[in-house]
């Protein structure tokens, strides 16, 4: 089922936002090499509960770190831990927020130092195709035409577009309907209505669109060992389109 959330609801669910953008720009000063994973977590953790907030990704399905954090060809559910971040590497935090009951969640992938100039390129467009996919956001709209704009964005540029992981509804929890893939068919699947909000998050990689688990049973990798990126963002739909709950 699709919740429609009140105006009550929806000031909850941007002060949990507000909570995921700001630990983003938080933790951005602390990207730099030599830092390790846990090290990000453990800052996040921190600051998260400094704002009345509890992390929204410890424990659930049994994750063993507060934030998620996947690196190069990593594409989602990186285990905080000793690993340390390099020259040249990218990562992506991902990070949710609980206030009240109610949920922010949003990834961002930065650059370590200096990239290559393919890899730049990889951000900038996965960023792209995500306020690509969000245009479409808007009361009589339906959620295949997220994944339509997100999917032609991508083919435009030879990204592989991550099928098997979605984005979502949410509210009192991280994952609610409706899924959202980056993937779709024009005027197909559940009808935008103001008062919904979901989470529109691609993952698009450098080279295939294939990916496996590793051993860990969380880390998701690249099957060709290619870089990959992911943006995300937690939004409204409004009476005429969509309002960014996870700014920062
Ligand atoms: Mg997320
Ligand atoms: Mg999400």
């Amino acid at each position: 089922m699709i919740s429609i959330k009140t105006n009550e609801e929806i000031e909850l669910m941007k002060v949990a936002g507000s909570i995921v953008g700001d630990t983003h720009h938080y933790l951005e000063q602390y990207i730099k090499p030599g830092i390790t994973t846990k090290e990000l977590d453990v800052l996040a953790k921190k600051y998260i509960l400094s704002r009345n907030a509890t992390p929204s990704f410890e424990g659930l399905y049994g994750f063993p770190g507060a934030i998620c954090i996947s690196i190069n060809d990593e594409v989602v559910h990186g285990i905080p831990g000793n690993r340390k971040l390099k020259n040249g590497d990218i990562v992506t935090l991902d990070i949710g927020a609980c206030y009240k009951g109610y949920h922010g969640d949003s990834a961002w992938t930065y650059k370590v130092g200096n990239v290559s100039k393919e890899v730049d390129e990889l951000l900038k467009h996965t960023e792209e195709a995500l306020f690509e996919g969000l245009k479409e956001v808007k009361p009589g709209n339906r959620i295949g035409d997220i994944g339509y704009a997100i999917s032609e964005y991508a083919k435009k540029y030879n990204l592989g577009v991550v099928k098997e992981l979605v984005g979502h509804g949410i509210g009192n929890h991280v994952h609610e309907d409706p899924d959202v893939p980056n993937y779709g068919k024009k005027g197909t699947g559940p009808i935008l209505k103001e008062g919904m909000c979901i989470a529109v998050e691609p993952m698009l990689n450098m080279g295939t669109a294939e990916i496996y688990m590793l051993d860990d049973d969380w880390t998701i990798i690249t099957a060709d060992g290619l870089p990959s990126a992911h943006y995300e963002h937690t939004v409204a739909v409004t009476k005429d389109g969509y309002t960014i709950l996870t700014k920062r």
